[in-house]
């Protein structure tokens, strides 16, 4: 039996094989699921960048772009909706590397058609769950940012912050391609009631630059927006 809301979950199916996409497309709609889909990883990546879904099922063996690279650019665009990849048999080291780049479970080539509904109902189950605890890792460019482990790291190499940067640095991420005033953010991540130390936000700022963009002197993520104040954008 599936709930209600379950079954009006959307799905996007990435698959080459039309044989394969056809049946469990049509599996997944008799089970009542919205389906989308795409026959190769570029077309997947842009489905999946352009439109909100649910879940994500994951060929790795696709044209244009494998299934891996579609996942990495899928979770460094911020794209959160669980990931389903679909390994081929006995490649163990498949299975590991999907983990590790942000793929939420797998299933073996050839597989029953049963425990493929199983684990897309297990993963719908825990979206909102999961999604809480990725929401606390932030990738932009080649920054990585932990809000929860309060670490960030750019190019694998640690970054070290004070905390007021820190805090600064996590406002502009809980508040992406906002513009935000001197004043707002003095009050908000200093705590200060006045405008009259706005300069101690660009100071900030321009720490803040030196140690997460690749030239400080034309921002990529922190931009100044003029005479108003500043926009984070990932
Ligand atoms: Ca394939």
């Amino acid at each position: 039996m599936q709930r209600l809301d379950e079954t009006s979950a959307h799905i996007l199916l990435i698959e080459d094989e039309s044989a394969l996409r056809l049946t469990l497309g049509d599996r997944l709609k008799k089970e009542g699921y919205a389906v989308d889909h795409a026959v190769d990883g570029l077309a997947g990546l842009e489905k999946a960048t352009a439109s909100h879904f649910d879940l994500i099922v994951l060929d790795i063996m696709l044209p244009e772009l494998d299934g891996f690279a579609v996942c990495k650019r899928l979770r460094s665009r911020g794209v959160t909706a669980p990931v389903l990849m679909l390994t081929a048999r006995s490649r163990t080291q498949e299975k590991v590397t999907g983990l590790g780049i942000g793929a939420d479970d797998y299933v073996t080539k050839p597989f029953r058609m049963a425990e493929l509904l199983a684990r897309i109902n297990a993963l719908l189950r825990r979206v909102p769950a999961a999604r809480d605890a990725r929401s606390d890792v932030h990738t932009f460019g080649d920054v990585r940012v932990d809000l929860r482990a309060t670490e960030v790291t750019r190019g694998d190499q640690p970054v070290e912050l004070s905390s007021r940067e820190f805090a600064l640095l996590r406002f502009f991420i809980e508040h992406p391609g906002l513009t935000l005033s001197r004043k707002e953010l003095l009050t908000k991540v200093w705590g200060y009631h006045a405008a009259m130390f706005t300069r101690t936000v660009d100071v900030h700022v321009a720490s803040l630059r030196q140690k997460i963009e690749e030239d400080p002197r034309r921002p990529r993520f922190l931009l100044t927006v003029q005479r108003l104040g500043y926009k984070f954008k990932p």
